[in-house]
């Protein structure tokens, strides 16, 4: 990568705002965050920040030259106008992905993105807040924390916790499985990729004999072990083992990229460098390869689940895959929004996170004080903050990430504004979320699957959304298609504030990150959640509120 993240307290932009966003693309594809950096690829499968290196280039003299009361147009990754706006507005908007409903296919957007006309920006990489595999950290161990309460009282001690993948999104698996407390068994093709893993300490030992680490994983269990395996091998291979040994996990599920079947997902009938030139040669045969291991790996995994094994999706549409590909009962087992995380997003909870643009961790460890300071009585936060504080190693800017909810984003990006105006930080401070998310996202399997009110695919909340933050002046506003479960399966919006310390940036603050997750309530609440009704009442969200 030819350009390097700047940091410090001074700026080659004209505003903060657009200091931020060239500081945070950058960061996006800094080395030491981005999965594949020379490809410009971020994380999740083919998720990019910019469509090529001449947009990258332009991008960056487009932010330098940004004007305060101008906007920067981003087209799938590509800068393509800068019109006027005025102080208050996002200083970006971005669009990626979006395709017509009827053209909505990967095969469509696979011919666009040949012709250099089109890019995926996954979620947070084509929205600029990666922030590395912390990033998915939190609601990791949060999911796995809840599956936990739900069926280990309370702590996965004890218990073996098998998964694949060891990707961006991935590797945050070993991390979040310990951090509970657990055995963690995770199969990943790329020896590469757990390398990596090992590196940056979210995964404590590599093997390469399956059955070797299956021994070694069942040894950890029965002692009580906290203890992150990951293995050398294709999921669906270990899995077999598994299963012809008779040994049932206490927790199941997947993180390979099967959300893009020809470039996320490895095939079990090829071997990584057969996978490279076949996908390059011969698209169709892969595809054909990769749909059959697909549907033998959901069958695996529902062979698990009756053999006893707590299985679930975790976001990467893998049963819709086998599913297309004839398997029937592939939706049998349940994904992790419905089964444990939609009670928080009723009460607007999702993950937060910020990044200190300064680039010097003590900034983060001043936000992190300040944020347990402010929430004492929540024990999960305060847990998480003191774990991610001794375990998480920073990749690029300093960040933290933290589930908050309605009112408490609200609070914090205020006081991180305060910490800014007087000092206490060395530079300014960038705040935004993930698409996973409470108000933002229409993806029927996942973070919308299985609605009170059969509202999965209605697909208004997430454009709401993207115009709410446009109209409160977030920094910048991003709008996608297809990001976490594949082209057709789902549309979403992302937003990035940033807290400069000036009373402009207060005010934007205190609308952006109240209205924010104020969506993700209402549009719970409209579904008919109780808890979401609740909190709308209590904040002050409700329609009944205000026309009696
Ligand atoms: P990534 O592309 O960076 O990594 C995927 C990893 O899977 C790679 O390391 C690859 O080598 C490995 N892999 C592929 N096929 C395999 C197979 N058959 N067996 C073993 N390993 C295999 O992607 P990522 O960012 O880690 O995301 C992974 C998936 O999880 C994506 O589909 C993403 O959308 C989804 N996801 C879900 C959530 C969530 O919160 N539920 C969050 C992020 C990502």
């Amino acid at each position: 990568m030819k350009y390097k993240t700047p940091v410090g307290p001074e700026r080659s932009c004209k505003g903060w705002v657009q200091e931020a966003a060239l500081r945070m693309l950058l960061n996006n594809l800094n080395p030491d965050v981005a999965e594949r950096p020379d490809d410009l690829i971020v994380y999740g499968g083919r998720g990019k920040a910019v469509r090529n290196f001449e947009s990258l280039d332009l991008i960056i003299k487009a932010l330098k030259n940004l004007e305060n009361n101008e906007s920067l147009l981003i087209q799938s990754g590509k800068p393509v106008g800068i019109l006027r706006t005025h102080e208050d507005a996002p200083r970006i908007l971005i669009s990626n992905s979006q395709l017509v409903p009827k053209w909505a296919t990967w095969e469509h957007f696979d011919e666009l993105e040949k012709k250099g006309l089109m890019m995926y920006g996954q979620m947070t990489a084509g929205s600029w807040i990666y922030i590395g595999s912390q990033g998915i950290v939190q609601g990791t161990y949060e999911t796995y924390a809840a599956a936990a309460d739900k069926h280990f009282n309370g702590t996965l001690k004890g218990t073996l916790n098998v998964t694949a993948g060891l990707g961006g999104m991935g590797g945050a698996q070993p991390l979040a499985i310990t951090m509970n407390e657990g055995v963690a068994l995770i199969a990943e093709v790329e020896e590469w990729r757990i390398d990596k893993r090992l590196e940056t300490r979210y995964l404590d030992e590599k093997m390469t004999d399956i059955d070797a680490a299956i021994d070694r994983a069942l040894e950890a269990r029965a002692k009580g072990e906290v203890l992150s395996i990951g293995v050398l091998c294709n999921a669906v291979h270990l899995l077999e083992r598994l299963i012809s040994r008779n040994v049932v996990p206490d927790t199941l599920t997947d993180q390979t990229s099967a959300h893009d079947p020809l470039i996320g997902y490895i095939p079990h009938t090829l071997t990584v460098g057969q996978a490279n030139v076949l996908r390059h040669d011969h698209p169709d045969q892969y595809l054909k390869h990769s749909y059959n291991s697909m549907t033998l790996h959901v069958e695996h995994m529902l062979t698990l689940q009756k053999m006893g094994a707590i299985t679930f999706d975790y976001g990467n549409n893998i049963r819709a895959r086998a599913q297309e590909h004839g398997l029937q009962n592939a939706f049998d087992f349940p994904g992790f929004v419905p089964a444990y995380i939609r009670p928080l997003f009723c009460e607007g909870k999702g993950p937060f996170r910020w990044a200190a643009l300064s680039g010097d961790p003590a900034d983060i460890a001043v936000t992190d004080e300040l944020i347990a300071g402010m929430f004492p009585e929540n024990k999960s936060l305060q847990r998480w903050l003191k774990l991610a504080k001794e375990k998480i190693a920073f990749q690029g800017l300093p960040a933290r990430i933290c589930w908050l909810g309605q009112g408490e984003r609200e609070k914090a990006g205020l006081a991180f504004n305060e910490l800014v105006r007087t000092g206490k930080v060395k530079a300014p401070i960038v705040i935004g979320r993930d698409h996973l998310d409470t108000g933002s996202v229409a993806s029927p399997n996942r973070e919308t699957e299985a609605m009170l009110d059969g509202s999965d695919a209605v697909a208004d909340w997430p454009l709401l959304n993207a115009l709410v933050n446009t109209a409160g002046g977030a920094s910048w506003v991003s709008l996608h298609h297809g990001g976490g479960v594949g082209m057709g399966y789902s549309i979403h919006a992302g937003m990035v504030i940033v807290a400069d310390g000036t009373e402009a940036a207060e005010a934007r603050l205190a609308r952006v990150l109240r209205n924010d997750p104020g969506m993700g309530v209402i549009r719970h609440a409209d579904a008919g959640y109780d808890i979401a009704k609740d909190t709308a009442r209590q904040h002050r969200l409700d329609l009944t509120d205000r026309l009696g």
